[in-house]
Order: structure tokens, then sequence, then C-alpha cells
């Protein structure tokens, strides 16, 4: 009866409804347990207890199963109160394209920008680390003379519950369709967002040790767990961050990753250039058995591996994704090293 009652409201009411539930569940749940300690007293001081205990193990049996019940329901009343309460206060939309506003663009290096977008500041973005999001634009025409609809991924470097504004730092390519389209948007022009699109759930201490290696804008996935990582004083997580790159010029946010390296002793950040200057004094090459050797946690339980950068990157270290972009099998030098499927998380 209570519980036809529970799902009759859970049906029909939103926030403020769905709160009152949650209260006559608790109700429902200490009512069963009064009974039940009610019960026993009596029993207790009863001459005639014990012919009937089967009867009494049965309603008290009863009376347990339904106080589990009620606080299953009332477990997913509250996830249900929780997930539309996070939706209501996000400003991403999973199904749906929503218009995010361009506030300010700041130049990162040479060929890589940072935008911000704004919205409601009473919200937040509404992504879990690690998210991406997806952007989507009319760039050029088909053959029918319709508008070309261009989808592309971007993972934003913004702490996750910043209100009013996220940050996207991306790579403008010279024919790049999306990058090009996003780095010709001046203040207050709009981009078509969609999302988030999860990625790697991150838990705190999950983990002991955090290995990351990443190639150019493949660093941003890597921003994102690692911010979560060092703004949580609870979280004891060891990570090395291996940032592959051209010359030094193209390091991204470079200055930032060497200030958290200096604040936090557990991160370590080693990088590694193709054509260095004379004076660079990280590493030379492209990235080797001795630098993972050397940079990385060794293969354990304790220990996962986040890889992400260009194909050919992907393909010396980890091997790229499947097909059907699940994780695949590891390839390459991490597979080399000895690194289990179970260890290693292709972004
Ligand atoms: C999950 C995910 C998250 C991503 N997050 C980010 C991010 O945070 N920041 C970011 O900058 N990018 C990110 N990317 C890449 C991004 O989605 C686009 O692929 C990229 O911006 C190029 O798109 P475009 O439309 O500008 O270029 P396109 O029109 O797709 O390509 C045009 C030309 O640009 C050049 N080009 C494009 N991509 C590459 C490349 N990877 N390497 C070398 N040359 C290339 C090539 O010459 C290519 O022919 C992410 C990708 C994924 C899958």
């Amino acid at each position: 009866m209570l519980s036809t009652l529970l799902l009759r409201d859970a049906g029909t009411s939103r926030y403020l409804g769905a709160a009152s539930i949650v209260q006559k569940e608790d109700n429902g749940g200490s009512f069963a347990k009064d009974f039940a300690s009610a019960e026993s007293s009596r029993e207790a001081s009863s001459p005639t207890a014990a012919s009937r205990g089967h009867g009494h193990a049965f309603a008290a049996s009863l009376v347990l199963g339904t106080a589990a019940f009620y606080s299953s329901l009332q477990q997913v009343a509250k996830g249900l109160i929780e997930w539309s309460v996070g939706l209501a206060l996000a400003a991403l939309r999973p199904n749906e394209w929503v218009d995010f506003k361009l506030q300010e663009t700041y130049d990162v290096n040479h060929n890589t920008k940072l935008f911000r977008f704004s919205f409601d500041p009473e919200k937040n973005l509404g992504l879990n680390v690690a998210s991406c999001l997806l952007t989507m634009a009319d760039i050029g025409t088909k053959e029918d003379g319709s508008p070309k609809k261009v989808i592309r991924p971007y993972t934003p470097i913004s702490p996750p519950d910043s209100k009013g504004y996220f940050d996207l730092m991306i790579k403008v390519y010279p024919q790049g369709l999306m990058s090009q389209h996003i780095a010709h948007l001046k203040p207050g022009d709009t981009l078509a967002v969609k999302g988030p699109i999860p990625k790697l759930p991150y838990e705190p201490n999950k983990k002991k040790q955090i290995g990351m290696i990443a190639g150019g804008t493949g660093v941003t996935p890597m921003l994102q767990v690692l911010d979560a990582i060092l703004s949580n004083p609870d979280d004891n997580t060891q990570v090395s961050l291996v940032f592959a790159n051209t010359t030094p010029d193209d390091i991204l946010l470079k200055e930032k990753l060497d200030r958290l390296a200096s604040a936090h002793p557990n991160f370590k950040v080693f990088y590694v250039v193709d054509k260095p200057t004379e004076d660079w004094k990280g590493g030379r090459g492209y990235i080797n058995k001795d630098v993972l050797l050397k940079a990385l946690p060794s293969p354990s339980d304790d220990t996962v591996i986040l890889v992400c950068g260009p194909p050919g990157l992907m393909k010396v270290i980890s091997g790229d994704k499947a097909k059907d972009k699940s994780q695949g099998e590891v390839e390459g030098l991490l597979k080399d090293l000895g690194y289990p499927k179970e260890q290693v998380y292709k972004f």
C-alpha cells in the first residue's frame, strides 16, 4: 500500500515532491524497525514466546524484508533526486545541442588557443572527470546546397565545478574545419555543444600510481584528471606525466605543469621533444622504452597508464583503439614493457 503511494508520488512529483518521498520512506523504515523491536521485547516477556517462535521469526523477516525494500526504494529515489538536481544545475545537455557564447580567447602558444565559453553563472558545466564534449557547426555546403554539419570532440580543461564558464584548449590547424571555425569566432558568437561524453570515471585513491603519456593536445584529458587529483588534499595518488611535443615551443601549459610539479610532491612531469633547441634540458627524440622505464610506475594492480595523442603516438606507445572505439589490445611499447590491458586506458 505504502509502496504504491511512493511510486505514484515519485511519478508525479519533481524535486520537492521527491524530497517528501524520502521523508515518507524514512518514516516507513523507522516504523518497521520500531515495530520489530516492540515485537521482540514483547516476545521476551511472554510465557508462550517459545511456541510462537517460528511465527515471530517469520513476521520479523517479513518486517526486515519490507524495511530492506523501502531502503532500496529510498536509494532509487535519492539517486533520482540527485540526478534531476544535477541535471537542473548543469549547463550541458547529454542529448541536446546547447549554444554557448564565446567570452574570451587567449593564445597558449603559436598554434594553440584557449577559448573560454560562458553560461548561466548559477550553473556548472555538468561534467564528470574524465569526459569530453561534442561541438557542432555548419561548415561549408553539401552537394545539394544544404549546410554540412561538422562535429568534433574537445576536452574542457577548466575545473568541472567552475560556475558560468568552461575552457577549451584547441590546436588550430591551417586546414582544420572545426579548429578554424572556432578560431574565427568573435566574443559573443555562439558554438553548439552537447555532452558530456564520459571517458574514464576517476575515483580518488583507486590506484596508487597513475602514469600519463600525452602528445600535443592529448594533454587535455590528463589535465582534467591531474586537476582532480591535485586539488583534492585527500587524494594521495602518485602521478607521472610523460609529455611529447615537436619543439620546446610546442609544449602546452608548460609553466602550469612545472608549477604543479614543484608544488605537489606526488606529481612529476617529464618532457620529450623531437626537435630540441641546443639548450633544451629535457628528453630528446621520441618517447622510447628507456624514457618509459624511468618515468612510469611499473606494471601492477595498483597502477594505470593513461595514453592520449595523435595516431602516430598511440600506435607506437599503446596501439590505437579498436575500430568500434573500444579499448582494443595493448600494443607497442606498453605491451613490450608488460602492461596488461587492465592497466592501460586509451582516451
Ligand atoms: C576524445 C577527443 C578529445 C579531443 N580533445 C581535443 C582538445 O581538447 N583539443 C584539441 O585541440 N583537439 C582535441 N581533439 C581533436 C579534435 O577533435 C579535432 O580532431 C581537431 O581539432 C581537428 O579538427 P579540425 O576539424 O580542426 O580538423 P580536420 O578538418 O578534421 O582536419 C583537417 C586537417 O587538419 C590536420 N589535422 C587534424 N587533426 C590532426 C592531428 N590530430 N594531427 C595532425 N594533423 C591534424 C590535418 O592536416 C587534416 O587533414 C580531441 C579528439 C578526441 C577524439
